[in-house]
């Protein structure tokens, strides 16, 4: 049975700590990340409804045939993985024990885990300094005569000088094999990556500008080699008879369902192409002007994807990469590190290299948000907080501040931050007055950081949980300092959420209510963790609490909607929320689960579930104008 723990939507618990672990990428702006539309999702469907029998591999044909068009080699393999289509061209080629196979030090560990896997050794090569891929001078010098095999890596999306690298090969005999992960519409001199070597592997790994979640293509234009790879990759089955093995082979192949997935993103290529291109330039438009820090080359005869628009620092600025890394990573903006020198692994102790860019540059490089789906002012974002990390005054070419959802997200959480630090002395003006018929009868008073050291307040919060519990979906031995430590930790340490009291007009408390996990994209919340207070005095208090709290939020935070979550025995809360104007949207069984003393009530998808007690239901309120 599928389960699914509630973790968005657990109102409070003292295992929320680590449940909210799920929660920190919420918001971040990711490095990689691809675009699916409508073709990909009616190809996939198309496949699972009728891919099956006949049409087992009508995908698979399809998508390696458009893809061998594409890139212009004559003939395409779909596997289950590039590393699986290294693989397969390093064996049809007849590489073995005692041979080298020439490869770049930077790279992923993919391109060299293959040569081993034939018992080849790897030999390892520099970088260049400006376009970061494979340095055709230093493949030079490290040819020998067990020489077979040259890997050129077209890193990051920049191909490498490949008519270099041919004549290299050809002078000496040797054969090439493009390792095309990242660049799949690469061109040099007009030629796309992946028809200049003898074959090719390119990948479509979620983070890929192509994905099919995980796969691969070998590609070739030499007949015998294909033939070989294709035996290889099923098993050696002797073509003319069937489930006859001739030879010890392996099990590379690609889904039809994937190949649904491939097809549909090959034919998007130019777009997806474009996309990538358009990332980079907004990053050179708003960065290309600062001093000590280098972007992604783009040399005369190629056209980069730039898959991972990339950022070095230079040594002039003493600026050191992890700390860069994380400080970026506290405004949300995600990176990655350039790829490690493969030589400086453990498992290649002892191998002596010579690569003096390889064991500098990438140490102080990471790469950026480059996946599909950012957009420009996203980019003015990051920009805009690189420039103010590395103290570089504010560009010029762009707006630098923060624009759309990210300015919404950075006004609201200024907002939230500003009524959480109010001062003793400025609680009132921070409070939202609750007026019935005219008259005041009480108020939201945020709750700050005073309250951690008010036994009383942290005791109403304890007490109050306690008595409401059975309407959480966590149940658990309540204590004060488990109490105080989420409202500490889960409360007033997030950007997103906020908790008011409800007071009466003597300033009594008699419950309260709280906005949770913005949707910022979205403009929504959620109301939540609405307790009523035992003993409250002020009748129809909650309602007025949680109503006077959504007019604030529609119209000070400028909300579109907001969200709440009720068990459907709780009758008393779902009236109270069918009056403020709430709908349901969506009920979910729940079913039960008992931990020693910690009860759950865990959200069942997907399979039918039998004799549910309970239903979760979530329900929605638009702002009308
Ligand atoms: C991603 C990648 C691979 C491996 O691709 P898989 O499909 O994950 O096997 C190999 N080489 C390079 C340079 C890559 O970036």
């Amino acid at each position: 049975m599928k389960t699914c723990a509630c973790t968005k939507h657990t109102l409070d618990s003292e295992s929320e700590k680590e449940q909210t672990m799920l929660n920190v990428t919420d918001h971040v702006i990711l490095t990689a990340g691809p675009t699916i539309s409508h073709k990909e999702i009616e190809y996939v469907t198309d496949a699972v409804v009728n891919g099956w029998n006949f049409h087992h591999s009508d995908y698979i044909k399809k998508f390696e045939d458009t893809f061998a068009e594409y890139v212009g080699a004559t003939y395409a393999m779909a596997t289950s993985s590039c590393t699986g289509a290294l693989h397969l061209a390093l064996l049809a080629m007849g590489v073995g024990p005692g041979d080298e196979v020439i490869v770049p030090e930077i790279t992923w560990i993919a391109t060299v885990s293959a040569v081993t896997y034939v018992g080849a050794t790897p030999v390892f090569v520099d970088i260049e300094r400006d376009s970061w891929v494979m340095d055709p001078v230093s493949v030079a010098r490290r040819i020998t005569p067990k020489t077979k095999v040259i890997i050129p890596v077209h890193l990051y999306g920049h191909p490498v000088d490949m008519e270099a690298i041919m004549r290299t090969a050809e002078t000496h005999g040797i054969r090439v094999l493009e390792d095309a992960a990242p660049s799949i519409g690469a061109e040099y001199k007009g030629r796309k990556t992946g028809s200049l070597g003898h074959c090719a592997a390119f990948s479509f790994q979620g983070a890929k500008a192509l994905v099919t979640g995980e796969g691969g293509m070998l590609v070739s234009s030499d007949k015998a080699l294909m033939e070989r790879a294709r035996f290889l990759g099923d098993h050696g089955r002797d073509p003319s008879r069937a489930l006859y093995n001739i030879e010890i082979g392996y099990k590379y192949k690609m889904s039809n369902l994937q190949a649904a997935l491939g097809l549909a993103q090959v034919q998007r290529a130019e777009e997806i192409v474009a996309k990538k291109r358009e990332i980079f330039s907004w990053y050179r438009q708003r960065l290309g002007d600062v001093n000590g820090i280098g972007l992604n080359a783009e040399r005369p005869w190629a056209r980069s994807i730039y898959w991972m628009s990339s950022l070095v620092l230079d040594k002039t600025l003493g600026f050191d990469r992890d700390t860069f890394m994380r400080k970026l990573r506290e405004r949300n903006i995600d990176t990655r590190p350039f790829f490690y020198p493969i030589s400086s692994f453990p498992m290649f102790k002892g191998v002596t290299v010579d690569n003096p860019v390889s064991y500098d540059l990438p140490f102080r490089a990471v790469n950026l948000p480059s996946g599909h789906e950012r957009t420009e002012e996203e980019i003015d974002y990051i920009c805009a907080h690189i420039r103010d990390i590395l103290g570089v005054r504010p560009g010029t070419s762009s707006t630098s501040q923060p624009t759309g959802w990210l300015a919404y997200r950075d006004a609201v959480n200024k907002a939230l931050r500003d009524l959480k630090s109010a001062s003793r002395e400025s609680l009132s003006a921070s409070s939202l007055p609750l007026n019935r018929n005219g008259l005041r009868v009480g108020r939201l008073r945020p709750l700050t950081a005073a309250s951690l050291d008010d036994q009383q307040e942290i005791r109403f919060l304890a007490d109050w949980r306690e008595a409401s519990q059975q309407w959480f979906p966590a149940q658990f031995p309540v204590t004060l300092p488990g109490t105080r430590s989420w409202l500490e930790k889960q409360v007033l340490g997030k950007d997103d959420r906020i908790l008011f009291m409800a007071e009466d007009k003597n300033g009594a408390s008699f419950g309260h209510v709280g906005l949770f996990r913005f949707d910022y994209q979205n403009r929504s919340c959620e109301l939540d963790n609405i307790v009523r207070g035992v003993g409250a005095t002020l009748p129809g208090g909650m309602s007025l609490a949680c109503s006077t709290l959504l007019d604030w939020a529609f119209t000070s935070l400028d909300l579109e909607r907001v969200y709440l979550r009720v068990v459907s025995n709780n009758q008393r809360a779902l009236h109270l929320y069918q009056g403020l104007g709430f709908h349901e949207v969506q009920r979910v069984p729940l079913m039960k689960v008992e931990e020693g003393p910690v009860t759950r009530w865990i959200e069942v998808i997907g399979q039918p579930y039998q004799n549910v007690e309970r239903y979760f239901i979530t329900m929605k309120l638009d702002r009308t104008r």
